[in-house]
């Protein structure tokens, strides 16, 4: 009884950065000309113990994302994450698809053409399905991964034709920047998002757009953002 009380009044800032988020989320969303529902949240968990993110999930979160697939397989054990989707959204080596192939439910930073194969060959082993996203590395930033825009519409094919893949739309990490300078690159997103859309009619249904992190997911929702992905203004400064 106390240890939980003490538990969960050391949590409470969580609630207010949940309740904080969440009404940001919604007034953005009603502002874009959408429902609160209509964009979904996402808690980035890397660096966070699982104490605090199952205390989030309590709170409401049905969806976490981490960028690295050992510290997931770490964490998994001690996560109280029955029902919550779970997204890999960082870098991901072909090697490591075999691992988290029965654990997460989408791969959000799909960046080539040899990693759609081996997402593609490890569906047909497993006899599953995986949602996948497209990340185009909007900024064209040499140090930052991602497709280049011109190869987005090769990768959205054999994405769309590949076995046990299922393609559902486009992710963005921009560059480092000031509110509207962001916001451009969130509008260019959505218009590669609605053009890749368009050019895959029949083959693929796109329906997620995933842009937006702390800083700036009001923006990303006012041009279109689905799915924001938001990890320090929900778990506080990360300590790596
Ligand atoms: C870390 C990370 C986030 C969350 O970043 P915050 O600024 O802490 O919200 C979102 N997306 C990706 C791909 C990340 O790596």
């Amino acid at each position: 009884m106390t240890e939980s009380f003490l538990h969960n009044r050391e949590l409470s800032y969580l609630d207010e950065n949940y309740k904080h988020i969440t009404q940001l989320l919604a007034d953005a969303a009603v502002k874009s000309g959408r429902a609160p529902e209509d964009v979904r949240l996402m808690a980035v968990t890397k660096t966070v113990a699982p104490a605090e993110i199952n205390h989030m999930l309590k709170l409401g979160v049905d969806l976490i994302g981490e960028n690295k697939v050992q510290e997931l397989m770490g964490k998994l054990e001690f996560l109280e994450a029955d029902g919550t989707d779970i997204h890999i959204i960082g870098h991901l080596q072909s090697n490591k698809v075999r691992k988290i192939i029965d654990t997460v439910s989408m791969i959000q930073s799909v960046d080539s053409t040899s990693l759609i194969d081996e997402i593609s060959r490890q569906c047909v082993l497993h006899n599953r399905t995986m949602e996948i996203l497209l990340e185009v590395n909007i900024g064209e930033e040499q140090a930052k991964t991602g497709l280049p825009a011109e190869q987005l519409s090769e990768c959205a094919h054999k994405a769309a034709e590949s076995e046990g893949i299922i393609l559902k739309g486009l992710m963005c990490v921009p560059p480092v920047s000031d509110e509207n300078e962001a916001r451009k690159y969130f509008e260019k997103t959505r218009r590669l998002f609605e053009d890749t859309a368009s050019s895959l009619k029949g083959k693929a249904e796109l329906s997620v757009l995933s842009m937006g992190m702390s800083s700036d997911f009001v923006p990303a929702i006012l041009e279109g953002s689905t799915l924001v992905r938001v990890g320090s203004a929900l778990f506080g400064q990360r300590r790596y």
